[in-house]
């Protein structure tokens, strides 16, 4: 398939059309933002692990039943993917307390969730992201009745395999943020799962071991990617 023109730049991923309309490049680039895009660094190595670390994972969940838009690495920062309708919003789950919600409701980090809790914000950088709940959802039109249900499902079926999967590395997925589209009417994952978009610790020493590391200014953040990522069983190049 053929790289053709720049269709749009997020603030670490730029998407490419290809010479096939139902597919495009994603690239992973090294710029690093947080709180809105108010912190921006770029961080060596940064594109390369992500778009790997996304490459394991998304295959991971294809192989579990989790239909998503990864096809295949075309190099070390660009993957082709399924050309999706975007569903514009976030859906995050949280199996520890951390981050906003901490905040929000007063809580304190690091107290176990059970059942999990199940968030949607709406993928707005000019509101910053409001969280928003179910009837919103309906009554806005973001996202028809079923295709809610299948996006709920699904983010709790990612909780189920990917959990596991940290847990046997000696890991805890605390949170983690998904985006679903639409490929032929299907919902399906979109964008990436990596350390940028999911808290991760260890399980032992509760060391944070993801973009909080650049949130909070803890160093070695693409260090501690790798780290992550080894553990999984991840090969990266040197
Ligand atoms: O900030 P907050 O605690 O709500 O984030 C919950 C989870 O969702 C975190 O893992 C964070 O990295 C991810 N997230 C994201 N992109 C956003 C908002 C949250 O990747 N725009």
């Amino acid at each position: 398939m053929e790289k053709r023109s720049q269709v749009y730049a997020g603030k670490a991923k730029s998407v490419y059309s290809t010479d096939h309309p139902d597919f495009m490049v994603m690239e992973y680039r090294n710029d690093t933002s947080a709180f809105d895009g108010q912190k921006l660094a770029k961080l060596d190595r940064k594109g390369m692990v992500n778009n790997r670390f996304n490459a394991f994972i998304m295959e991971r969940l294809e192989a579990a039943g989790v239909p998503t838009h990864f096809v295949e690495l075309l190099s070390d920062t660009e993957s082709l993917v399924k050309s999706l309708k975007m569903i514009p919003l976030e859906c995050v789950v949280r199996n520890v307390a951390a981050g906003s919600i901490t905040r929000r409701y007063g809580v304190q980090e690091g107290i176990d969730l059970d059942p999990p809790t199940f968030e949607l914000f709406l993928k707005s950088d000019e509101l910053h992201d409001p969280m928003v709940n179910e009837y919103h959802v309906r009554s806005f039109g973001w996202a028809e009745e079923s295709q809610l249900e299948t996006m709920k499902a699904l983010t709790f079926k990612v909780n189920d395999v990917l959990k596991k999967l940290f847990d046997d590395a000696g890991m805890i997925l605390v949170d983690y943020k998904l985006e679903f589209g639409l490929f032929q009417g299907q919902v399906v994952l979109g964008d990436e799962i990596s350390p940028d978009g999911c808290r991760i610790w260890d399980k032992d020493t509760r060391e944070k071991l993801d973009k909080d590391r650049f949130r909070q200014d803890l160093g070695n953040v693409i260090e501690s990617y790798e780290q992550v990522g080894r553990r999984l069983g991840i090969a990266f190049p040197e």
